[in-house]
């Protein structure tokens, strides 16, 4: 298991660093970014998935996929290749929510592929959720041209279908990926240093939602990844607790 953690941990680029413990047994810690150490029991541990039945394809899902799918809502719709709904777990305990589809999303008709999407994937691994596991999926269901910032036009004629889909999926935590999607779905300009690091609230049902850098941020701005490593821990321990 440790093998695996370690391994992970190096795929997104956290260095891992053992102590020269007197015990057979070596611990490992991770450093923050001031250089303290959080210790062993900060460490990762990999959340088992419970034994859940995929959800079959029901009737609101059905009908949710074809409004987006057929959506004209904002005027997006006129330089979509496709809308991009999300994928994953009908019933997945976590729910990922990025921004918008970028170039490779809007060509495959799924969020957070390419290079970025990689990084998430390796970012879930390290808290023992594979993407299968999980939901994601974005504000905006279609790309904005040349993957400039959503107009708040725009997230708010989409935004119906995300809560759509949340209430659906009924997770027990969000994770708001990047800067757009964390200050829009909290309704807050504040900046997304700030607002990382802590369990937030959302919507009706408050949900806890914790926030994350976007991993095309984490991909120009590695020293961050310690910062996302110790956001994806409070994830793991929210899930950790009983529902
Ligand atoms: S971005 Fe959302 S609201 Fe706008 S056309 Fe696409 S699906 Fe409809």
């Amino acid at each position: 298991m440790t093998a695996m953690r370690d391994r992970y941990l190096k795929e997104i680029g956290i260095p891992v660093w053992r102590l020269r413990a007197s015990s057979a047994e070596l611990s490992t810690v991770m450093t923050e970014p001031s250089g303290a150490a959080v210790g062993a029991a900060a460490a990762p541990r990999v959340i088992e998935p419970l034994p859940r039945e995929v959800a079959p394809a029901t009737e609101p899902w059905a009908e949710l996929v074809a409004a987006v799918k057929g959506c004209t809502r904002c005027a997006l719709h006129k330089s979509r290749t496709q809308t991009v709904f999300g994928v994953g777990r009908r019933d997945a305990h976590l729910f990922v929510i990025g921004e918008a589809p970028g170039a490779d999303e809007d060509r495959q008709g799924e969020p957070f592929v390419g290079r970025a999407g990689q990084l998430l994937n390796a970012m879930l691994r390290a808290i023992g959720l594979p993407r299968s596991e999980v939901f994601i999926a974005n504000i905006l269901k279609c790309r904005p041209p040349g993957n400039r910032d959503p107009q708040p036009e725009e997230a708010a004629s989409c935004t119906p279908y995300l809560s759509q889909q949340i209430a659906l999926v009924q997770p027990r935590v969000l994770l708001a990926v990047g800067r757009i999607s964390a200050q829009w779905l909290l309704q807050t300009d504040t900046p997304i240093g700030r607002l990382r690091g802590r369990v937030q609230s959302y919507g009706e049902r408050n949900t806890p939602l914790v926030v994350t850098y976007h991993p095309a941020y984490l991909l120009r701005s590695p020293l961050d990844k310690a910062k996302a490593w110790t956001d994806l821990c409070l994830v793991k321990e929210l899930l950790s607790r009983s529902p």
